[in-house]
């Protein structure tokens, strides 16, 4: 099958979150199981310098329009584990960040569009995948492709949806503003392209049985898009967990941390990782506390105080926080932060020291409000580090309380208890005072976190599409 994945993100290129590290692993993955994988992504200024040889891949140059404006687009490609890599180079991508512009519905209408313009000059795609928002507005424009096309849509994060105006359908994607008056792309009083991907896709998925549970049944949440789900396309509707690369999350190989480990070595391994990480970050190299860690993007959809609701509790413990991360609530946490000594806040993007905290903490704080699957929680269990999570999408399916015996790899809470994250830290603390966390700590080492399973699933929905 000739796969085309369409994203806004992918390692080793370019990454916020989960969805870079879904696409290059998942990649890989389909890539090992003999099938025929692209990738076609924004080029963003960084990846310039840093990826020299992408600049030296030139593959084709087209024009495309958007209503009266002509855009030109240059697309690159670079070949890398068994997938093929494109880049298409725009000026509105000429940026430092991925997201997070005023303009960021234009610019990704420019990419959809750049993308249409592609598969059409090279019409030979299977199945196209788009991911999340940013892509979600290409089944409806390859509808109108004289060549049937499968097309899945990925929702990786309900929460961001992509609004643009009526205008816009004609504005940017040369549509008529019908789609608008007949419901089919409008949301409240907004054009959603989100909306527009639930409904134009062949399948929907998100990224955990749990959460596309959740999306069904909440009907109210995330601007009532579950309801979309369940009243227009339920029964094209999944879950599918996310696997973990797990050649670049690897405790035995990783290049990142100071000591390699693995099960029969993890207490010397992550003894050795501490130190390296508390010298590096100036922080007292004797200490052998608990140390608590969180990578994450600093947003209310992570449990932010809920983190902040430890940190009074730290010293009494003799415990550590080491925090990795930015965001919208990067100052609010940076004030809390500040008042308490053991905790350390690192506030900016670091793929290295992200693996080596990985390595030299014992617990990991993922609480978030909801969480579609989560990449973190499964580093964690890989690295021997207990994750203290919410019972909420992903997390449900791969963290099992201390309380449920043999598969117990972790500390859970209910999302509505007010005091669970708080509760559960303590726990934590007793259960490491108490030299209690070993078989928990090799439950987790020994899961399965590959794609096996779960690229074999996304195989199976691409076969159930019918041909059009
Ligand atoms: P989300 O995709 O919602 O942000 P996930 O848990 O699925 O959350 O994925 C987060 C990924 O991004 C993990 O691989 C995590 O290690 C990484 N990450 C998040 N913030 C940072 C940061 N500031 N520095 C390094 N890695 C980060």
């Amino acid at each position: 099958m000739k796969i085309l994945l369409v994203t806004g993100e992918s390692l080793p290129y370019a990454k916020s979150g989960g969805l870079g590290d879904f696409i290059y692993s998942y990649g890989k993955a389909l890539a090992k199981l003999g099938e025929d994988v692209s990738v076609i992504m924004p080029l963003y200024l960084p990846m310039r310098s840093k990826f020299p040889e992408i600049m030296e891949g030139f593959y084709d140059q087209f024009d495309f329009k958007m209503s009266w404006r002509t855009q030109g687009c240059g697309v690159f490609m670079v070949e890398r584990d068994g997938i093929k890599f494109y880049f298409t180079a725009m000026d509105r991508f000429d940026r430092d960040q991925l997201y997070g512009y005023g303009d960021d519905t234009e610019r990704f209408a420019c990419f959809v569009m750049a993308v249409n313009t592609f598969i059409t000059r090279h019409n030979d795609y299977d199945v196209v995948h788009c991911n999340d928002w940013q892509t979600a507005m290409l089944p409806l424009l390859l509808s109108y492709n004289p060549k049937p096309i499968k097309t899945v849509l990925t929702i990786h994060n309900p929460a961001y949806q992509g609004w643009a105006t009526r205008d816009d359908l004609g504005t940017f994607f040369n549509l008529s503003t019908g789609y608008y008056d007949s419901g089919f792309v409008r949301l409240g009083d907004s054009f959603n392209y989100l909306k527009a991907g639930i409904m134009s896709a062949d399948k929907i998925n998100t990224v955990s049985v749990t959460h596309a549970q959740e999306l069904l049944s909440d009907h109210t949440g995330f601007g009532g898009m579950g309801a979309i789900i369940d009243w227009c396309r339920h029964y094209d509707f999944s879950g599918i967990v996310n696997g973990l690369d797990t050649d670049i999350w690897d405790p035995k190989t990783d290049k990142h941390i100071a000591a390699n480990y693995d099960l029969s070595t993890v207490k010397e391994g992550k003894r050795a990782n501490k130190r390296a990480i508390f010298k590096q970050l100036g922080m007292d190299e004797d200490f052998d506390g608990p140390l608590f860690s969180a990578i994450t993007r600093l947003s209310a959809q992570k449990g932010v105080e809920r983190i902040i609701s430890i940190m009074p509790h730290l010293e009494e413990k003799n415990a550590k926080l080491i925090v990795i991360g930015t965001g919208e609530m990067e100052e609010q946490f940076q004030a809390e932060a500040f008042k308490y000594k053991n905790v350390y806040l690192v506030k900016r993007y670091d793929e290295e020291l992200a693996h080596l905290l990985y390595a030299a903490s014992d617990f990991f704080l993922m609480p978030s409000y909801f969480e579609p699957c989560g990449t973190s929680q499964l580093i964690s269990m890989r690295y021997g580090t207990l994750p203290i999570v919410s019972n909420v999408g992903g997390l449900n399916d791969t963290v099992f309380d201390v309380t449920k015996g043999d598969i117990a790899n972790g500390f859970t809470f209910y999302n509505n208890d007010y005091f669970g994250c708080l509760n559960a830290y303590f726990r934590a603390c007793d259960l490491y005072w108490a030299h209690g966390i070993d078989h928990m700590q090799e439950v987790g080492m020994k899961g399965d976190y590959s794609w096996k399973k779960s690229a074999k699933a996304y195989l199976d929905l691409y076969n159930t599409i019918d041909w059009k």
